[in-house]
Protein backbone atom coordinates (compact mmCIF):
# COMPACT_ATOMS: atom_id res chain seq x y z
CA UNK A 1 0.00 0.00 0.00
CA UNK A 2 1.53 2.93 -0.99
CA UNK A 3 1.77 6.05 1.63
CA UNK A 4 -0.97 7.96 -0.93
CA UNK A 5 -3.62 5.50 0.30
CA UNK A 6 -2.36 5.14 3.64
CA UNK A 7 -3.50 7.69 4.87
CA UNK A 8 -6.96 8.28 4.23
CA UNK A 9 -7.69 5.08 5.19
CA UNK A 10 -6.16 5.94 8.84
CA UNK A 11 -8.64 9.15 8.68
CA UNK A 12 -11.35 6.79 8.05
CA UNK A 13 -10.23 4.29 10.97
CA UNK A 14 -10.20 7.30 13.41
CA UNK A 15 -13.47 8.34 12.44
CA UNK A 16 -14.97 5.20 12.95
CA UNK A 17 -13.95 4.82 16.23
CA UNK A 18 -14.83 8.73 16.74
CA UNK A 19 -18.69 7.17 15.88
CA UNK A 20 -18.40 3.96 17.40
CA UNK A 21 -17.11 5.95 20.72
CA UNK A 22 -20.15 8.11 20.48
CA UNK A 23 -22.75 4.98 20.30
CA UNK A 24 -21.16 3.01 22.93
CA UNK A 25 -22.66 2.59 26.29
CA UNK A 26 -21.29 3.88 29.17
CA UNK A 27 -21.34 1.56 32.55
CA UNK A 28 -22.69 1.72 36.14
CA UNK A 29 -22.08 -0.86 38.53
CA UNK A 30 -24.54 -3.43 39.55
CA UNK A 31 -24.89 -4.27 43.69
CA UNK A 32 -22.43 -7.36 43.36
CA UNK A 33 -19.84 -4.81 41.29
CA UNK A 34 -20.69 -6.33 38.04
CA UNK A 35 -20.27 -3.93 34.87
CA UNK A 36 -24.35 -3.19 33.85
CA UNK A 37 -24.22 -1.13 30.76
CA UNK A 38 -26.76 1.51 29.80
CA UNK A 39 -27.76 3.20 26.53
CA UNK A 40 -28.11 6.61 28.39
CA UNK A 41 -24.94 7.79 31.39
CA UNK A 42 -27.10 7.54 34.47
CA UNK A 43 -30.64 6.56 33.42
CA UNK A 44 -32.26 3.23 33.01
CA UNK A 45 -34.23 3.83 29.99
CA UNK A 46 -37.48 1.50 29.75
CA UNK A 47 -39.55 0.88 26.98
CA UNK A 48 -43.30 0.70 27.26
CA UNK A 49 -46.26 0.60 25.48
CA UNK A 50 -48.84 3.68 27.15
CA UNK A 51 -51.70 3.17 27.95
CA UNK A 52 -51.89 0.02 30.12
CA UNK A 53 -53.02 1.10 33.05
CA UNK A 54 -52.39 0.08 36.40
CA UNK A 55 -48.99 -0.97 34.85
CA UNK A 56 -48.08 1.67 33.36
CA UNK A 57 -50.59 4.94 32.08
CA UNK A 58 -50.01 9.16 31.85
CA UNK A 59 -51.18 11.08 34.80
CA UNK A 60 -50.26 14.34 34.20
CA UNK A 61 -46.93 14.62 32.51
CA UNK A 62 -45.81 11.70 34.51
CA UNK A 63 -45.97 8.07 33.45
CA UNK A 64 -46.97 5.96 37.00
CA UNK A 65 -47.89 2.49 37.28
CA UNK A 66 -46.69 -1.43 38.92
CA UNK A 67 -44.76 -1.53 36.53
CA UNK A 68 -42.68 1.97 36.48
CA UNK A 69 -42.32 1.29 40.31
CA UNK A 70 -40.51 -2.03 39.66
CA UNK A 71 -38.44 -0.36 37.35
CA UNK A 72 -37.80 2.24 39.88
CA UNK A 73 -36.69 -0.05 42.39
CA UNK A 74 -34.09 -1.30 39.64
CA UNK A 75 -32.93 2.24 38.74
CA UNK A 76 -32.28 3.27 42.59
CA UNK A 77 -30.14 0.18 43.47
CA UNK A 78 -28.39 0.89 40.36
CA UNK A 79 -28.19 4.88 41.67
CA UNK A 80 -29.98 6.07 38.01
CA UNK A 81 -32.74 7.59 37.08
CA UNK A 82 -35.68 6.15 35.26
CA UNK A 83 -36.41 7.33 31.71
CA UNK A 84 -39.60 6.12 29.67
CA UNK A 85 -39.72 5.68 26.17
CA UNK A 86 -43.34 5.05 25.02
CA UNK A 87 -43.33 3.34 20.94
CA UNK A 88 -45.48 0.78 19.44
CA UNK A 89 -46.01 -2.91 21.35
CA UNK A 90 -44.77 -5.08 18.55
CA UNK A 91 -41.09 -3.27 18.53
CA UNK A 92 -41.17 -4.57 22.27
CA UNK A 93 -42.16 -8.14 22.19
CA UNK A 94 -40.07 -8.09 19.34
CA UNK A 95 -36.52 -7.26 20.83
CA UNK A 96 -36.30 -5.18 18.00
CA UNK A 97 -36.06 -1.96 20.91
CA UNK A 98 -33.67 -3.89 23.22
CA UNK A 99 -31.30 -4.44 19.75
CA UNK A 100 -31.59 -1.40 18.25
CA UNK A 101 -30.31 0.52 21.67
CA UNK A 102 -33.68 2.23 22.30
CA UNK A 103 -33.50 1.24 25.56
CA UNK A 104 -32.31 -1.01 28.58
CA UNK A 105 -35.33 -2.71 29.55
CA UNK A 106 -38.97 -3.22 28.36
CA UNK A 107 -41.30 -3.24 30.79
CA UNK A 108 -45.26 -3.13 29.25
CA UNK A 109 -47.54 -5.87 31.46
CA UNK A 110 -45.50 -8.43 28.60
CA UNK A 111 -45.99 -12.41 28.99
CA UNK A 112 -43.25 -14.30 28.97
CA UNK A 113 -43.64 -16.61 26.14
CA UNK A 114 -41.52 -19.55 24.19
CA UNK A 115 -41.36 -17.69 20.82
CA UNK A 116 -40.90 -13.81 22.46
CA UNK A 117 -37.55 -15.79 24.60
CA UNK A 118 -36.12 -16.47 21.54
CA UNK A 119 -35.39 -12.47 20.55
CA UNK A 120 -34.84 -11.35 24.11
CA UNK A 121 -34.05 -12.22 27.59
CA UNK A 122 -36.59 -12.01 30.32
CA UNK A 123 -35.97 -11.79 33.89
CA UNK A 124 -37.97 -14.33 36.40
CA UNK A 125 -41.66 -13.76 36.56
CA UNK A 126 -42.60 -10.37 38.66
CA UNK A 127 -46.50 -11.23 38.02
CA UNK A 128 -49.54 -13.44 37.31
CA UNK A 129 -52.13 -12.29 34.85
CA UNK A 130 -54.58 -14.61 32.61
CA UNK A 131 -56.89 -13.36 29.48
CA UNK A 132 -60.14 -11.93 30.30
CA UNK A 133 -63.24 -10.92 28.57
CA UNK A 134 -64.83 -7.32 29.07
CA UNK A 135 -68.54 -6.29 27.30
CA UNK A 136 -71.21 -4.41 28.83
CA UNK A 137 -72.81 -4.96 32.18
CA UNK A 138 -75.51 -7.48 31.62
CA UNK A 139 -74.45 -8.37 28.36
CA UNK A 140 -74.99 -12.30 26.94
CA UNK A 141 -71.22 -12.21 26.43
CA UNK A 142 -70.10 -13.98 29.07
CA UNK A 143 -67.70 -16.74 26.67
CA UNK A 144 -66.24 -16.98 23.46
CA UNK A 145 -68.52 -19.39 21.98
CA UNK A 146 -71.32 -16.60 22.94
CA UNK A 147 -69.76 -14.57 20.43
CA UNK A 148 -70.26 -16.48 17.59
CA UNK A 149 -71.40 -14.50 14.35
CA UNK A 150 -70.13 -11.55 17.08
CA UNK A 151 -66.87 -8.54 16.96
CA UNK A 152 -64.47 -9.22 18.83
CA UNK A 153 -61.74 -6.72 19.77
CA UNK A 154 -58.11 -7.79 20.30
CA UNK A 155 -54.94 -5.22 20.97
CA UNK A 156 -52.48 -6.22 18.18
CA UNK A 157 -49.62 -8.29 18.73
CA UNK A 158 -50.33 -9.20 22.67
CA UNK A 159 -51.13 -12.89 23.49
CA UNK A 160 -55.19 -12.09 24.30
CA UNK A 161 -55.20 -11.57 20.13
CA UNK A 162 -53.44 -15.24 19.78
CA UNK A 163 -55.64 -16.48 22.65
CA UNK A 164 -58.57 -15.21 21.02
CA UNK A 165 -57.62 -16.31 17.15
CA UNK A 166 -57.05 -19.63 18.71
CA UNK A 167 -59.92 -20.16 20.79
CA UNK A 168 -63.00 -18.15 18.74
CA UNK A 169 -64.37 -20.26 16.49
CA UNK A 170 -66.49 -18.32 13.99
CA UNK A 171 -65.92 -15.40 16.16
CA UNK A 172 -64.87 -11.94 14.22
CA UNK A 173 -62.03 -10.29 15.60
CA UNK A 174 -61.40 -7.10 15.58
CA UNK A 175 -57.66 -5.21 16.09
CA UNK A 176 -56.67 -2.68 17.54
CA UNK A 177 -53.58 -0.31 18.44
CA UNK A 178 -53.65 0.04 21.92
CA UNK A 179 -55.93 -0.80 24.95
CA UNK A 180 -57.30 2.65 25.06
CA UNK A 181 -58.72 2.75 21.64
CA UNK A 182 -60.03 -1.19 22.27
CA UNK A 183 -61.48 -0.90 25.71
CA UNK A 184 -63.47 2.45 24.16
CA UNK A 185 -64.48 0.08 20.91
CA UNK A 186 -65.67 -2.04 23.62
CA UNK A 187 -68.17 0.82 25.55
CA UNK A 188 -69.39 2.64 22.78
CA UNK A 189 -70.60 -0.36 21.13
CA UNK A 190 -68.24 -0.62 17.88
CA UNK A 191 -67.43 -4.61 18.85
CA UNK A 192 -69.54 -6.50 21.31
CA UNK A 193 -66.63 -7.55 23.90
CA UNK A 194 -62.85 -7.86 23.63
CA UNK A 195 -60.22 -9.75 25.41
CA UNK A 196 -56.89 -8.29 27.48
CA UNK A 197 -55.20 -9.34 30.50
CA UNK A 198 -57.09 -9.51 33.83
CA UNK A 199 -55.94 -7.13 35.42
CA UNK A 200 -56.14 -4.10 33.18
CA UNK A 201 -59.67 -4.97 32.59
CA UNK A 202 -60.59 -5.15 36.35
CA UNK A 203 -58.50 -1.60 36.13
CA UNK A 204 -61.33 -0.80 33.47
CA UNK A 205 -64.45 -1.95 35.34
CA UNK A 206 -63.25 0.15 38.53
CA UNK A 207 -63.52 3.46 36.75
CA UNK A 208 -66.28 2.42 34.58
CA UNK A 209 -69.41 0.51 36.69
CA UNK A 210 -70.93 0.49 33.23
CA UNK A 211 -68.78 -2.26 32.17
CA UNK A 212 -68.02 -5.62 33.16
CA UNK A 213 -65.46 -8.46 33.16
CA UNK A 214 -67.93 -11.47 32.03
CA UNK A 215 -65.09 -14.27 31.88
CA UNK A 216 -61.56 -15.05 32.77
CA UNK A 217 -59.54 -17.80 30.65
CA UNK A 218 -56.84 -20.12 32.87
CA UNK A 219 -53.90 -18.82 30.53
CA UNK A 220 -51.26 -19.44 33.62
CA UNK A 221 -49.52 -16.09 32.25
CA UNK A 222 -46.61 -14.53 33.77
CA UNK A 223 -45.28 -10.87 33.03
CA UNK A 224 -41.47 -10.71 32.96
CA UNK A 225 -38.79 -7.27 31.99
CA UNK A 226 -37.43 -7.58 28.67
CA UNK A 227 -34.08 -6.92 28.16
CA UNK A 228 -31.40 -7.76 25.42
CA UNK A 229 -30.33 -11.06 25.02
CA UNK A 230 -26.99 -11.81 26.28
CA UNK A 231 -27.61 -8.69 28.83
CA UNK A 232 -27.29 -10.91 31.54
CA UNK A 233 -25.81 -8.36 33.90
CA UNK A 234 -28.98 -5.74 33.97
CA UNK A 235 -31.30 -9.11 34.04
CA UNK A 236 -29.66 -10.51 37.40
CA UNK A 237 -29.77 -7.32 38.57
CA UNK A 238 -33.22 -7.03 37.92
CA UNK A 239 -34.29 -10.46 39.06
CA UNK A 240 -32.10 -9.39 42.82
CA UNK A 241 -34.36 -6.73 43.50
CA UNK A 242 -37.24 -8.18 42.72
CA UNK A 243 -36.37 -10.89 45.53
CA UNK A 244 -35.70 -8.83 47.84
CA UNK A 245 -38.66 -6.64 47.25
CA UNK A 246 -40.57 -9.30 47.75
CA UNK A 247 -39.06 -10.73 50.85
CA UNK A 248 -38.91 -6.83 52.74
CA UNK A 249 -42.39 -5.89 51.56
CA UNK A 250 -41.89 -3.28 49.22
CA UNK A 251 -43.39 -5.76 46.78
CA UNK A 252 -46.39 -6.21 48.33
CA UNK A 253 -46.74 -2.67 49.35
CA UNK A 254 -46.43 -1.82 45.27
CA UNK A 255 -49.43 -3.94 45.13
CA UNK A 256 -51.85 -2.94 47.27
CA UNK A 257 -51.04 0.40 45.34
CA UNK A 258 -52.04 -0.32 42.00
CA UNK A 259 -54.47 -3.28 42.91
CA UNK A 260 -56.52 -1.71 45.36
CA UNK A 261 -59.41 -4.22 44.78
CA UNK A 262 -57.04 -7.46 44.84
CA UNK A 263 -57.60 -9.97 47.41
CA UNK A 264 -54.55 -9.44 50.14
CA UNK A 265 -51.72 -11.84 50.12
CA UNK A 266 -50.26 -13.02 53.04
CA UNK A 267 -46.53 -11.54 53.01
CA UNK A 268 -45.11 -14.21 55.38
CA UNK A 269 -46.42 -16.40 52.24
CA UNK A 270 -44.49 -14.52 49.72
CA UNK A 271 -41.52 -14.66 51.47
CA UNK A 272 -40.95 -17.99 52.12
CA UNK A 273 -43.16 -20.16 49.36
CA UNK A 274 -41.87 -21.91 46.88
CA UNK A 275 -41.92 -18.77 43.74
CA UNK A 276 -44.57 -21.51 41.88
CA UNK A 277 -47.27 -21.18 44.07
CA UNK A 278 -47.14 -17.44 44.92
CA UNK A 279 -50.31 -15.65 43.40
CA UNK A 280 -48.21 -12.97 42.38
CA UNK A 281 -45.52 -14.58 40.92
N1 LIG B 1 -49.59 -9.41 28.51
C1 LIG B 1 -49.96 -9.18 27.15
C2 LIG B 1 -48.84 -9.62 26.23
O1 LIG B 1 -47.74 -9.73 26.68
C3 LIG B 1 -50.34 -7.73 26.89
C4 LIG B 1 -49.22 -6.75 27.04
C5 LIG B 1 -49.56 -5.33 26.65
O2 LIG B 1 -50.51 -5.09 25.93
N2 LIG B 1 -48.82 -4.37 27.11
O3 LIG B 1 -49.04 -9.83 25.08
Amino acid sequence: MSARTALPLIATVAALVVVSTGCTSTKTAGSDGSKIELVTAGKLTTCTHLPYEPFQSRQGNKVVGFDVDIVDLVAKELKVTQEIVDTPFEGIQTGEDLNAGKCDVAAAGMTITPVREENLDFSGPYFDATQALIAKKGSPYTSLAALKGKKLGVQQGTTGETYAKKNGVGVETVQFEDVALLLTAVKTGQVDAAVNDNGVLFEYVRKNPEMAVTAEFETGEKYGIGVRTGNTALRKEIDKVVKAARADGRYDALYKKWFPAAPKADPKVDAQADPKADPKK
